[in-house]
């Protein structure tokens, strides 16, 4: 098997990648796609960000709930 993939198989490979379902072959894969594919780079860095935010997000997400909650109290 070539170690090259298509931007199909490399838009695939990006939610495990960012993710932790990846192979270390997979990884290995995907990164050298990148380093010559541009296009799906750029997909990645996306994909990684988008992940790092959904991460976070989920821990902060009470903040709404405990402004609405104190503004009740003080009425
Ligand atoms: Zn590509």
């Amino acid at each position: 098997m070539s170690d090259r993939i298509s931007c199909s198989m490399a838009e695939e490979m990006i939610p495990a990648y960012v993710g932790v379902g990846c192979t270390d072959k997979e990884k290995k894969l995907l990164e050298k796609h990148c380093s010559e594919c541009p296009d799906c780079a750029g997909k990645l860095i996306r994909a990684k960000k988008l992940y790092a935010n959904t991460d976070q997000g989920r821990e902060e997400e009470p903040e709404a709930d405990e402004e609405a909650l104190s503004r009740k109290t003080e009425e």
